[in-house]
Order: structure tokens, then C-alpha cells, then sequence
């Protein structure tokens, strides 16, 4: 595997290799999740690069830019025990310069659910994704379904700016308990590794309630209640059931071809979320 450092080492590599490029952007701390994106970019193209960069531009000056956990030799390891191609490791100075001014925004999905709690991250995504789309020219990238949001966003920006690209999701990973697998879950204590598991349980228990109604409110609210009532400890950002194409809410699950809630929650003030699409059976009312 090569490891490349700059753009200028990037492009010429990119020069000598023909035929489809699969292309995994990462921050790295690289797990199950991660690897999962990897290994189906390299059954489906005879090159894959993976890219590891902690993107400063979508952190809030509140979040945790600083101590995100950074873990690059036993990531390296890791790609090169997969036989991945091309690792892409640049700094912030190469990525960025001070003169910058380029601005990638989604006027509407950006600014919905993750959007709207933390500000300006999907314009950071964006940004970023945009710069690697143009150095690594791959013929398709891999997204993990995990981060729903950021996906439809991707899918969006591919669509609307025509990147000659295709955008390819991946199921999320979990733990054997459930848990979404995330670099974030390092951060948490054992009493902490348990509550986390609040995401992934209150989704599933509104699937449990969906034979019985598709009001989005009587599932809102009763899921509410079963994190207040069995996890007090994890405070909820917020909880939704959208259209999964448009991301905007929706009154009743049949409003809908694809409903999918949506969770993000502060567990030992640490954020978390997951989502889960949501079945509704035709016979149900
Ligand atoms: P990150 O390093 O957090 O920016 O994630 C890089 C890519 O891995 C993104 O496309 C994520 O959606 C994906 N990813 C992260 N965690 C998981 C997971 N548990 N399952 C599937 N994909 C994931």
C-alpha cells in the first residue's frame, strides 16, 4: 500500500492507474464500520484509496476537533493487512490554505436534524469531500448508512454539481449488543458503553409500536418516554421520523414509500446517533 502525503505524491499516482477507483473517506480511528466500506470498495474496483484526515472545517469551536482520537499506525496496518491500493493521509495545511474562500453549502439538507444542532458541519463535509472527489477522481465512493444524514447529503452534492461519480451506501456496522459502531465510542466509560446502547434500543421500540399505529407523534412520544423511563441518563438531542429522500418529517408512516427515525443523543456528553428505517406493513392502520 502507498502512503501519500500531498497532493502533488497523490496525483501522480492517480496518473499511472486505469480502471475504476473505489474511494473511502475517513477521519480514521478506523473500526468493523469503517473496514466494511473498505472491503466492498475493493470487491467492486480493481483500486481502492481510503483516505484518513480529521477535517477541521466541519467541527464546531466547541467540539471535540482536538481530542478526536487519532490511532494512524495500527490504521495503516489495518488497510495494508486489507490490500488496499492507496492511503491518503494529508495534513490541514495541504487540504487548506488561510486564503481560502470556497463555500459548499446545501441550502435545505444541510441545515435539517445534525445540521441545525451543529452548524456549518455539512458545509465542512462538503467542502472537504468536494477537494477529495476532484485529487482522487474515483469512480465510486462509500458512504456508510450510519451517518444517514451526511449520505443523502453526499448523494445530493454528487447529483446537483455532476461529479462524475457514483455514490455507494453501505449498511451500518454494529455491535453484537446493537451499538453503532463509532470512533466517538471510545470516548465512553463501561457505565457509559451500556447506556449508549439507548439509540439503537428506542429505535427498535418504535419499530415494536408501528403494527400498532403510524401516527409519527403517538411514536415520537412514546419513545420519548421509554428513554426518559429506562435510560434517564442520556439526554436526547432529538428523535425523528422523516422521508428517508427529502429528510423532511412526516405525519404518518404512509406518507411515505421509506420512513426512517433518526436519533441523536449526548451519552457522559458524548454525541451519538443512529437511525433505522422503519417497516410499515400495508394491513397496518
Ligand atoms: P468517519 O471516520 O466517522 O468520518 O466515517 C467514515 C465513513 O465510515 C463514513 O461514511 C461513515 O458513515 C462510515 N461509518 C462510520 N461508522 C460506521 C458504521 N458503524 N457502519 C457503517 N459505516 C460506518
Amino acid at each position: 500500500m502507498e502512503v501519500i502525503e500531498t497532493r502533488a505524491q497523490l496525483k501522480q499516482w492517480r496518473g499511472k492507474v486505469h480502471g475504476s477507483v473505489g474511494f473511502v473517506p475517513t477521519m480514521g480511528a478506523l473500526h468493523e464500520g469503517h473496514l466494511s466500506l473498505v472491503r466492498r470498495s475493493l470487491a467492486e474496483n480493481p483500486w481502492t484509496v481510503v483516505s484518513i484526515f480529521v477535517n477541521p472545517r466541519q467541527f464546531g469551536p466547541q467540539e471535540d476537533y482536538h481530542r478526536y482520537p487519532r490511532t494512524l499506525e495500527t490504521d495503516l496496518r489495518l488497510l495494508q493487512n486489507l490490500g488496499v491500493s492507496a492511503s491518503f493521509v494529508p495534513s490541514v495545511e495541504e487540504m487548506y490554505s488561510s486564503e481560502d474562500e470556497a463555500y459548499i453549502s446545501l441550502t435545505r439538507l444541510s441545515r435539517l436534524w445534525c445540521g441545525s444542532y451543529r452548524l456549518g458541519h455539512f458545509d465542512g463535509v462538503a467542502l472537504v469531500l468536494t477537494k477529495l472527489f476532484h485529487l482522487v477522481m474515483p469512480a465510486r465512493a462509500y458512504f456508510g448508512e450510519k451517518d444517514f444524514q451526511q449520505v443523502r447529503i453526499v448523494e445530493k452534492m454528487v447529483e446537483e454539481l455532476f461529479f462524475p461519480l457514483e455514490v455507494v451506501r453501505v449498511p451500518t456496522v454494529r455491535e453484537p449488543d446493537g451499538l453503532a459502531m463509532s470512533s466517538r465510542n471510545m470516548y465512553l466509560s463501561p457505565s457509559g458503553r451500556a447506556q449508549a446502547i439507548a439509540l439503537y434500543k428506542v429505535l427498535q421500540y418504535i419499530q415494536t409500536l408501528v403494527p400498532k399505529t403510524g401516527l409519527v407523534s403517538d411514536l415520537l412520544r412514546e419513545g420519548e418516554a421509554y428513554l426518559r423511563e429506562r435510560f434517564p441518563e442520556v439526554r436526547l438531542e432529538y428523535l425523528a421520523i422523516v422521508d428517508e429522500y427529502s429528510l423532511q418529517p412526516i405525519e404518518h408512516l404512509r406518507q411515505s414509500s421509506h420512513p426512517r427515525a433518526l436519533i441523536a443523543a449526548y451519552v457522559e456528553g458524548v454525541r451519538l446517533i443512529d437511525n433505522l428505517p422503519l417497516i410499515y406493513p400495508e394491513e397496518s392502520e
